[in-house]
């Protein structure tokens, strides 16, 4: 935030970055870590300095390089969502800055009411998460925005999507897609956004595998879209949305749809964002190790029919994308079980340590049944095309010591 003092003459590291920049100590009397701002509204240095700063806000003019800008009111921007925003910019390769905002809906439903006007389209993959299923098909689409979509993982597909699509503003991509882990080329995707007349956004939901596996800019996408629900915070204890671009007219565009919507994140999550991020790359680390561990010992087990995991791909295209894409394998994994719900339900019943619940990427291990839950309002066409059986059981792997779970899930499965 505003003025930096004793910054390195060299460029660190994304580790590093994320401790050091962002943050002047003297402007929160030396507090080591920021001080929370609860203000509603900021007192401004001048008339003059109002006037400027309401310019900037909307539009009217910029802001020059190294200018300290008077706050306005807290539904625009504070302090906390400055730094968090400053913070978070270097965790995303190739991103120049960062939008806040209450949750990872927050975030999308902003994105598609920012650059989808009525009548126009966008493509997206599927399966989708839950929430954005219902915003697409319950929302968007009484809005006139036309969704197209395409299955994950099936680039000719979604390349001529892109191509034939009219009036395309967004190509809208969830990869690994939630529960399947099928992947999607984003390089392809981008390569035929940019083809396209209207020269669409690609917006990618990192959730999955950001910040710490996958970088969506690096790979020529526009915008890397988070729950910071998820991994980013880590710890099953906030709501949290952030959208991060290579572009930063894109996310001062973004910034002004929140204004109005008022879907800034607070204060207080804020700060509490703020101090998880240097920890995510760690939690997400062991977290992948465990999974893998788990994936890997539990793929042959006679109750299991399909164990879905990155490094348990057979399908070529799928490893491409994955050595491509992906520096670690993550730690959802999914498996479809024989004896379908029933099996599913009795395993689930059977687990101690790991919680049933919805909800991913925090330091504790959670499963849940995606067809009859976060997945439930897709039709049974559409399940049955995605893979997500009745059998299918989600695991989003935690922290705890990975020979633990271990024994708790081959115990259920025995005894199914
Ligand atoms: C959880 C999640 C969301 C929605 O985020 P909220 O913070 O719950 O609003 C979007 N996409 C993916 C992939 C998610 O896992």
């Amino acid at each position: 935030m505003r003025s930096t003092t004793r910054k390195p003459s060299y460029v660190v590291r994304p580790p590093t970055a994320v401790l050091t920049r962002g943050f002047d100590p003297r402007l929160s009397v030396g507090s080591v870590r920021p001080a929370v701002f609860r203000s509603s509204t900021y007192v401004f240095s001048s008339p003059e300095s109002a006037e400027r700063a309401f310019s900037i806000a909307l539009g009217r003019t910029h802001s020059v390089q190294g200018e300290s800008v008077d706050l306005i009111y807290s539904r625009l921007s504070h302090p906390n969502a400055e730094i968090l925003e400053d913070q978070i910019v270097p965790l995303e390769a190739g991103a120049t800055s960062a939008a806040v905002f209450n949750s990872g809906m927050a975030a999308i439903s902003t994105l598609f009411f920012t650059f989808c006007p009525p009548g126009s389209s966008f493509v997206y993959t599927t399966p989708v998460y839950g929430g954005t299923h219902h915003l697409i098909h319950q929302i968007l689409d009484s809005f006139g925005m036309l969704g197209i979509p395409v299955p994950a993982g099936n680039t000719a597909a979604l390349t001529r999507a892109i191509t034939e699509a009219k009036n395309l503003r967004i190509v809208f991509i969830e990869t690994p897609a939630n529960p399947t882990l099928k992947m999607t080329d984003l390089s392809a995707a981008a390569a035929a956004a940019r083809a396209h007349p209207n020269l669409p956004l690609v917006a990618v939901d990192n959730t999955f595998m950001g910040p710490t596996f996958q970088h969506p800019i690096a790979h020529q996408a526009d915008l890397a879209v988070y729950s910071g629900t998820k991994f980013l915070s880590g710890f099953s204890d906030m709501l949290a949305g952030v959208i991060i671009g290579r572009d930063s007219e894109l996310i001062a565009t973004l910034r002004g749809t929140r204004a109005i919507l008022g879907n800034i994140l607070q204060p207080d999550e804020c700060w509490m964002l703020n101090g998880r991020l240097p920890t995510v790359s760690l939690r997400m680390n062991r977290q992948s190790k465990n999974a893998q561990r788990i994936a890997e010992a539990l793929a042959a087990h006679p109750k299991i029919k399909t164990m879905n995991y990155p490094t348990l791909f057979d399908d070529p295209e799928q490893i491409r994308i994955r050595d491509e894409q992906c520096r670690f394998p993550g730690s959802i994994l999914s498996f479809d079980l024989h004896g379908g719900k029933r099996a599913a339900f009795d395993f689930l019943r059977r687990l101690k340590i790991t919680h049933d619940a919805v909800s991913l990427g925090g330091v504790e291990s959670l499963a849940c049944h995606p067809a009859t839950t976060t997945h439930s309002e897709m039709c049974e066409e559409d399940l049955r095309a995605a893979g997500i059986s009745d059998g299918l059981v989600r695991i989003s792997v935690g922290v705890e010591d990975a020979r633990d779970l271990l024994h708790e899930f081959r115990e259920a499965l025995d005894a199914i």
